[in-house]
């Protein structure tokens, strides 16, 4: 092989390895300094001993060295009670890093353009903490005690805890069960039984209830077998490909400042008072001298490379996510690049024989690059479709029972009207409301309600075909719109709806919830002129089947009858 086309395919081989990020040595004149590039970190919490490095980085000139200017953003929760969110900074470019938990595996799968830099703590800050005063020790005796999680809550947008549901699903709980509100993040609430157990950082809470003079005890989600990472540094994808060698120059600067904060945990903690400030006067040395010892817990710094992550740990975090329905199938190629080595490792080739490494580089080089392109694109493609996926789901679907939404129902059945004007086909309509639910909900409570809702849905689709257009239409009103189906057959999918509906029964705890509904059935006539008679008439004769005592059909006598019905 002529040596000249070797040396092409050492420098191309050479070139990918290192990725645009490989810093090439260029021994050129000496130059004028760069100016310093700005960037920006966006903190979840208020200054703290939990951002050490970040801060010592500032100080001891690393990312100077590096060639950044870093401001460093508080997080925490704003005066209107806002709390900050480093993802929604990064994602919209008004930061170029941010701190987060695990759940930005959560944000990646689902779309954002976020990717991990290195995984600073080894461990997971979130406890659940209660008094020794409560007797609590296990999760599963938590009953009907009232307890502040992390939850989803009908109707409002608190931040819900991934990690925290994975928990409550370990221990065999249903946290709909649970007397849960809202996380008021104030102590004062354990302390005055207003809620018996609510989420913690063992970095902090615990040493300000024992300052109070209780005895917290900590249920650990490691009790329950979960295990995720605590506090993580990120980056959006735009930055990691457009800046790879800013995204690494802070990466590095970064850790050797937690190296050196670590190090000097006083230094630190007194450079936090000084220069930044924390939330409150509680917030002393003392206790950033007792925060750092539990981060040092948490980051192990005598065991694990600071910064280090796990592809395996990664993939059982995504595992427990995936069983929770929280992700789809997932790669975690993307998200971890920026995160892990570089894979293959050029050093041990130079061990060959020179012919042996030629033919190498030439075959394997070039089927090795076509190959992470490949894989890239693959994976960019379906990161984005999975995207646009998750979208549209959430923009057509009704949130509760994953039924068409009123507005995708609405287009579908404007569509499907037209078409059987147009084409002549048959299409009909059955309208379903549930007897007496203000009774269900007033007897087994509001969330007992809902899970009827999603029984109702589940049952009515082993009834449906592929075809038919099936949508929450009110509160508890839903509308089945069958192409294709004449006002006979739809009669009798109606009879099997109502049947199916009376013959199921809503597990409750101990009890079964019994319900029934009421239908109305038309179909669509020649002579309708106007959009909505169809949907009017079927509401009409499900009206007819509420007077003449419920849990019945009401169905057109014939598809054009002489009069109409009411
Ligand atoms: P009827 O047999 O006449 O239909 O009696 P009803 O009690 O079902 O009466 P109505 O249709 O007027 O009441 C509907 C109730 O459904 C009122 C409302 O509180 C409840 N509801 C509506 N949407 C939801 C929901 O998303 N979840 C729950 N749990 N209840 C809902
Ligand atoms: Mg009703
Ligand atoms: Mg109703």
């Amino acid at each position: 092989m002529p040596w000249r086309l070797l040396a092409g395919l050492v420098a191309l081989l050479a070139g990918l390895l290192s990725g645009p990020a490989g810093a090439r040595a260029d021994p050129g004149p000496p130059r004028e300094p760069e100016p310093l590039k700005a960037v920006s970190l966006q903190l979840l919490w208020h200054h703290q001993f939990q951002f050490a490095g970040y801060y010592a980085a500032v100080a001891q000139g690393y990312y100077r060295d590096a060639g950044l200017d870093v401001e460093i953003r508080s997080g925490g929760y704003d005066n209107q009670g806002r709390a900050s969110a480093p993802v929604e900074e990064v994602v919209f470019g008004r930061a170029d890093f941010g701190t987060s938990r695990a759940d930005l595996l959560i944000h990646h799968s689902r779309g954002l353009p976020v990717v991990l830099m290195a995984s600073i703590m080894q461990r997971s800050p979130l406890v659940f903490l209660t008094l020794e005063r409560y007797g609590l020790t296990r999760l599963e005796a938590i009953g009907d005690r009232p307890v502040s999680l992390t939850l989803p809550s009908i109707g409002s947008q608190t931040r819900v805890s991934a990690e925290t549901l994975a928990v409550l699903e370990r221990a065999g709980i249903d946290y709909r069960t649970l007397d849960n509100s809202p996380p008021s993040w104030k102590f004062q609430d354990l302390l005055d039984g207003k809620t018996q157990l609510t989420p913690a950082y063992s970095t902090d809470t615990p040493y300000f209830v024992r300052k109070a003079g209780a005895t917290p005890v900590e249920i650990k989600p490691t009790d329950y077998g979960i295990d995720f990472y605590g506090q993580l540094l990120f980056t959006s994808q735009r930055m990691l490909d457009d800046t790879p060698e800013i995204v690494a120059a802070f990466r590095r600067a970064s850790l050797e400042g937690w190296r050196y904060a670590l190090d000097h945990p006083r230094q630190i903690a007194d450079l936090i008072l000084r220069e930044y400030g924390t939330r409150g006067p509680g917030y002393d040395q003392a206790f950033l001298l007792a925060e750092a010892e539990r981060i040092r817990e948490l980051m192990q710094p005598g065991l694990i490379e600071i910064g280090y992550t796990n592809r395996q740990r990664w993939q059982q975090i995504a595992d427990t996510y995936r069983e929770l329905d929280l992700i789809d199938h997932h790669s975690l190629d993307d998200f971890l690049r920026a995160a892990l080595p570089p894979q293959p490792q050029l050093a041990n080739l130079w061990a060959w024989s020179l012919p042996g490494l030629a033919v190498l580089l030439g075959t394997a080089g070039i089927a090795g690059y076509l190959y992470a392109t490949n894989r890239r694109l693959i994976s960019e493609i379906g990161r984005r479709r999975h995207a646009e996926k998750a979208l549209r789901y959430h923009a057509e679907r009704d949130g509760l029972t994953g039924t068409l939404n009123r507005r995708l129902f609405d287009e579908n059945y404007q569509y499907e009207i037209d078409r059987a004007h147009a084409e002549g086909r048959a299409l009909s309509l059955i309208i379903f409301d549930i007897d007496h639910f203000k009774l269900i909900n007033d007897h087994f409570g509001h969330l007992a309600g809902d899970r009827v809702l999603i029984d109702i849905a589940a049952v009515t689709r082993t009834l449906l075909r592929a075809t038919d257009h099936f949508g929450r239409y009110g509160g508890e009103e839903f509308a089945v719109l069958m192409p294709d189906t004449s006002l006979a057959e739809a009669g009798d999918i109606a009879r099997r709806l109502n049947e199916a509906h009376r013959a199921h029964r809503v597990a409750d705890g101990n009890s079964a919830i019994h319900y029934t509904v009421s239908l109305g059935v038309a179909a669509l006539r020649p002579d309708d002129n106007s959009t909505d008679s169809l949907l009017r008439r079927a509401d009409q004769l499900l009206y007819r089947a509420k007077r003449a005592g419920r849990d019945t059909l009401v169905s057109e006598t014939s598809a054009i009858p002489a009069t109409s019905p009411e």
